[in-house]
């Protein structure tokens, strides 16, 4: 018999977005195989586990409550809502409720055949991604986007915790299920953005005044100058063209490289697609088994004819449909980005990560299908989370060794099981980041390594 949560709700309540979230519990990796949740079924089945939705005191007998907030099921994103986390115990373990009041924290999350908060709104507000359709002007950055300092989870700093994840696993074991806990998978990505550090376009005073922005050191200079000159002059290959090892480090359960094919921005310098660099990494990659996205340039952000000539002229060098991808500059607008990728019947995209740091910018490190408002339905496309962009992990530890080597550890340590990372690391990047101690090449091979057991 398959494993059956029945729900029953109160007729006003939203149905298309609590459908949303039970189907995003069927589909959660934590849930038991074939789990199917039924929202108001005519009757239960038997052996069915039964909860009711709504108003404390209306619960039939026998029915688990979860209460019902009323918030994100009855507004539009698009008004704006302070809400914070508020904390709450099962079995020893923290989970969060998102709420528009503080409340004591350390309240069970489920006693007395009662749920503590109404988890199907945190897990709707998580997942929809609520708060990033309506960030006040202070709290938009300077490409457009919600800063992540004004998001819910970093400024609980809980965004290295996959709370959506934790969530699920927590309901479904109040539920009588088990939850299968199993090791966290890695996978990789590379957006190949420049193929060289001293190529085209560069600018040595620009170059060196970034560094030292970056690590607030000017100690690097003179071997980077002296890098570039030898580079220039033929006695050096250029430290940008990484893809040897780059393309070789492993094994993860999935990679995937994203090719930039038209510039036109001045955020945009994708190399020339008939450069016989870019040929022999297209090769490569193909050779070593990695599914090949597109990296759409950063104005397609909001513009779906650009996306579809840029995707057309990806399919065309690549030879094969093109069904993933990845912002540039991970731009993405809500509604309108996901409007994009609606409309140009994308499988996949891979662009919700943190630019200035690592974590779960949704909660969850698993795939998962964003929520259209306008139609009240799920898109049909996927979003994989990132999780730990190369440049993010920098960012976040300040340039400073030490404390990216402390956070990435902790990271790990602290995500060894339960969820799934997405790893994005760029050709370019390892360069200035090894002149200061960042080995990216241990920092991320040595988790990829540490999974080969597991895979
Ligand atoms: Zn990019």
């Amino acid at each position: 018999m398959r494993p059956t949560i029945a729900f029953f709700t109160d007729p006003a309540q939203a149905q298309p977005r609590i459908r949303y979230v039970l189907d995003a519990l069927e589909h959660h990796p934590h849930a038991p195989d074939h789990l199917q949740c039924l929202l108001n079924p005519a009757t239960a089945p038997p052996d069915s586990v039964i909860c009711y939705y709504g108003t404390t005191g209306n619960a039939p007998e026998n029915a688990v409550l979860i209460p019902a907030q009323r918030v994100f099921f009855v507004a539009q994103p698009t008004v704006r809502q302070s809400v914070v986390c508020n904390r709450y115990d099962f079995e020893g373990r923290s989970v969060y409720a998102v709420a528009p009041r503080s409340a004591s924290p350390g309240q069970p999350f489920f006693a007395g055949g009662a749920f503590g908060f109404d988890w199907l709104e945190t897990l709707f507000f998580h997942l929809s991604r609520w708060e990033e359709y309506a960030s006040a002007p202070q709290e938009t950055d300077d490409i457009g986007m919600m800063k992540s300092s004004a998001q819910l989870l970093p400024r609980h700093k809980l965004h290295h915790i996959p709370v959506v994840d934790h969530l699920v696993a927590a309901i479904l074991q109040a539920l009588g299920f088990s939850p299968a806990q199993r090791p966290t998978t890695f996978s990789l990505s590379h957006d190949v953005d420049d193929l060289l550090v001293f190529g085209p376009g560069f600018r040595l005073l620009r170059y060196l005044g970034g560094v030292a922005l970056r690590h607030r050191s000017l100690r690097r200079w003179p071997r980077i100058v002296s890098d570039y000159r030898r580079v220039n002059s033929g006695r050096m290959s250029d430290p940008g063209d990484t893809f040897d090892w780059l393309l070789r480090l492993g094994p993860a359960v999935e990679k995937t490289i994203y090719f930039g094919v038209e510039n036109h921005s001045p955020y945009d310098h994708f190399p020339d697609l008939n450069s016989p660099g870019l040929l022999e990494v297209r090769e490569t990659a193909r050779a070593l088994g990695y599914q090949a996205g597109i990296h759409p340039s950063f104005n397609t952000w909001k513009n779906t004819d650009l996306f579809r000539q840029e995707r057309r002229k990806a399919e065309t060098w690549l030879g094969a449909p093109v069904l993933k991808s990845r912002q540039h500059y991970l731009h993405f607008a809500f509604p309108e980005t996901a409007d994009v990728l609606e409309a140009a019947g994308m499988q996949e995209d891979a662009t919700l990560g943190f630019r200035d740091r690592i974590g779960f910018r949704a909660g969850t490190g698993f795939p998962f299908h964003l929520y259209c408002f306008q139609s009240e339905r799920p898109y049909r496309w996927v979003e994989k989370p990132l999780v730990a962009m190369d440049c993010g992990l920098v960012r976040e530890g300040g340039g400073n060794p030490q404390e990216v080597l402390r956070i990435w550890t902790d990271f790990i340590a602290q995500n060894r099981e339960g969820t799934a990372v997405s790893l994005n690391l760029h050709n370019t990047y390892p360069y200035e980041q090894a002149l200061h101690g960042i080995d990216f090449r241990a920092l991320f091979g040595q988790v990829l390594s540490q999974q080969k057991e597991s895979v």
